[in-house]
């Protein structure tokens, strides 16, 4: 690939790279788009194949982030850390903290958090190279499990495809299949079960189906099963791509709204199959928001939960105008995402241009 090429023809700014053999550290840090703000977006670690893989991945991530910040309102840009490692072997305190002064050296145009292959304690170490990270846990002053203000969010937007569809945003009676019952499907389990919806819950690990189980009135599905279970609203809490070709025509649900990254296989094609369907589809990016909302609360100030929860009620109205844009307009509620953060990034530049 040519990454400069891709990268003026995608509008990303910068791409910064680090390397410190020393404690076997190489690392990049893409920034897409600070129009709305500083770069926002987790750092990744894992072993890609090959060093283009790692390039390619941490692009196009920090554009996905450009969008998920600036739908949800956020005064952040899209940005994205990668470090090319097994998060399972290599990470060590020397090598977290190498990375936090790559970060430093960024000099605020980037902030940190956890993505996959990091947690806490690795931010905590880049915490004492940079002040520039955020998702620290609750003991250093963070804003620790994202899960519970995701979930909500998730929530908000669920209420936003029942008002649609239904009439009324009230989840009384709905059945929710949640495929994963992590961290968050557990937090939005909460809230499903307190507005007196039912759920059909599925997971490949055996602890979650014994917590799920223990909750009255859950049903608990094999994990294939879950795609063909009779409900109103498919939830994807587990991995990405599992919401494609192959499972669109076994789904029940009037709509897909949950909380995996890149739900859609294949974004635009999946989305024209579930519009092709009748089956409304709130974004993942949009739904999910509550996790960046929840960090970015931290942000050059004592982490604010109920500021948090606040701003990720506002899921509702988003999940709301992307819905209706898209069935005014004729395109698909990804279309319609899309348009919606392009055209609030469009009209920033300008008057910041005037
Ligand atoms: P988690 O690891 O706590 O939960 C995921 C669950 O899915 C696990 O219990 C796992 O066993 C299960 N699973 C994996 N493959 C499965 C399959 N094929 N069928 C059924 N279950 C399967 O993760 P989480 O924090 O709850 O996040 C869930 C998803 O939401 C992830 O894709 C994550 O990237 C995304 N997300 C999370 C947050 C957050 O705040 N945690 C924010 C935004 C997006």
């Amino acid at each position: 690939m040519h990454f400069v090429e891709y990268m003026s023809t995608h509008g990303h700014e910068e791409l910064a790279v680090w390397t410190d053999p020393a404690v076997g550290l190489k690392a990049f840090v893409a920034i897409h788009d600070r129009t709305l703000g500083p770069a926002l977006g987790g750092t990744r670690i894992w072993a890609h194949e090959s060093e283009d893989a790692a390039i390619a991945d941490v692009l196009a991530l920090s554009r996905a982030m450009t969008y998920k910040s600036a739908a949800a309102g956020l005064p952040y840009g899209g940005g994205k850390g990668l470090i090319l490692a097994d998060p399972r072997t290599a990470k060590t305190e020397a090598l977290l903290r190498s990375y936090g002064r790559f970060v430093d050296t960024l000099q605020g145009r980037y902030i940190t958090t956890e993505d996959v292959g990091a947690n806490a304690r690795d931010m905590e170490w880049i915490s004492y190279e940079t002040r520039h990270v955020v998702g620290l846990p609750e003991s250093l002053g963070g804003s620790g499990n994202p899960s519970v203000v995701t979930g909500f969010g998730i929530f908000q937007a669920m209420r936003a495809c029942a008002e649609a569809l239904w009439g009324s945003d009230d989840l009384k009676g709905r059945t929710v299949a949640l495929q994963g019952f992590g961290n968050v499907a557990t937090s939005l389990a909460g809230h499903l079960r307190e507005a007196g919806a039912t759920l059909v819950v599925t997971d490949t690990y055996a602890g979650a189906l014994e917590r799920a189980k223990a909750m009255p009135g859950v049903q608990v599905v094999e994990p294939d099963a879950i795609f063909d279970a009779p409900c109103d609203i498919f939830a994807p809490c587990a991995l990405g791509g599992t919401i494609n070709e192959r499972t669109i025509p076994h789904l029940k649900a009037a709509a897909v709204v949950g909380a995996a990254n890149n739900q859609l296989a294949d974004e635009q094609a999946d989305a024209a199959r579930l519009a092709e369907r009748g089956i409304a589809y709130v974004p993942d990016y949009i739904a999910n928001a509550g996790g960046v909302i929840n960090v970015s609360y931290e942000i050059g100030r004592p982490y604010d939960r109920a500021g948090a929860m606040a701003k990720a009620a506002e899921i509702h109205q988003t999940a709301a105008r992307i819905l209706a844009d898209a069935a005014r307009d004729g395109v698909t509620t990804v279309q319609a995402a899309a348009r919606m953060a392009e055209e609030r990034i469009a009209s920033v530049r300008a008057a910041r241009r005037a």
